[in-house]
């Protein structure tokens, strides 16, 4: 299966990639991870992502594609498919990937569009939290560790937050998705392969929603 999970950040397209992979056994993809170890590890496309990133901002279409393509041509996303998460962003992009995929001669099965409010999203944001050790996503109210301090998933004890997760960047991230990334959906649309779910209901909830669109199994 080759699936799109497409929303403005922080609406759950990790949380639920990740369930998915699981349930489907098919590999999660996410550029922004892929960008953030790049920075992390000072390699030379964190360096030329670092800035665009932390100012809330698209890194260059270029870099993205070049990555992004990378990570697909692996073994693993043809035999298995993929779940992409924040890629494509750019109509540009959008049209890499099809292209891509053509000279692959596979097709996008779907593109699930994750419906939430920006007021919700602002909080979504800045109340998230990951486990240093193994990545894991939690939320301060919404999806806490079931014990305090300690990773449910590797017991890790030391949790970071990202930079670009406070209110004036989350504003700037917002308003990119708007502009530059919601007219992807008219293009799936006109594909006829998007579909809608709402993600503002609890995580479990949203999970459910998703595999009924998705019907791996
Ligand atoms: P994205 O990958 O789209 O940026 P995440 O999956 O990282 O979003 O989720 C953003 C934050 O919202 C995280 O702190 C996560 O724990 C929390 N979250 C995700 N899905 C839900 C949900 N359905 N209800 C409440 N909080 C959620
Ligand atoms: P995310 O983890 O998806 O919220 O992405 C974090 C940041 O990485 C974004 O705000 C962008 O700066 C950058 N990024 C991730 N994916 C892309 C993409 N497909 N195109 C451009 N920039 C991206």
């Amino acid at each position: 299966m080759r699936i799109i999970l497409i929303g403005p950040p922080g609406c759950g397209k990790g949380t639920q990639a990740k369930l998915l992979q699981d349930h489907c056994d098919i590999p999660h993809l996410s550029t922004g991870d892929m960008l953030r170890l790049a920075v992390e590890s000072e390699t030379a496309v964190g360096l030329r992502a670092k800035t665009a990133i932390e100012a809330g901002q698209l890194v260059s279409d270029e870099l993205v594609i070049q990555i992004a393509a990378d990570r697909l041509s692996e073994r693993d996303c043809s035999t298995k498919g993929f779940i992409l998460d924040g890629f494509p962003r750019t109509e540009l992009q959008a049209r890499a990937l099809d292209k891509l995929l053509e000279t692959q001669k596979f097709s996008l099965d779907k593109v699930i569009k994750i419906l939430v409010a920006d007021e919700v999203i602002i909080q979504r944001v800045t109340g998230r939290f990951m486990c240093m050790i193994c990545g894991a996503v939690y939320h301060e109210e919404f999806r806490k560790t079931h014990v305090e301090g300690i990773c449910d998933i590797c017991g890790g004890e030391q949790f970071t937050r990202r930079k670009d997760d406070n209110q004036e960047v989350i504003t700037s991230r917002l308003h990119v998705y708007h502009l530059q990334t919601v007219p992807l959906l008219a293009y799936y649309q006109g594909k006829g392969i998007l579909e809608s779910i709402d993600g503002s209901s609890p995580v479990d909830i949203v999970t459910q929603q998703l595999r009924k669109v998705v019907a791996c199994r």
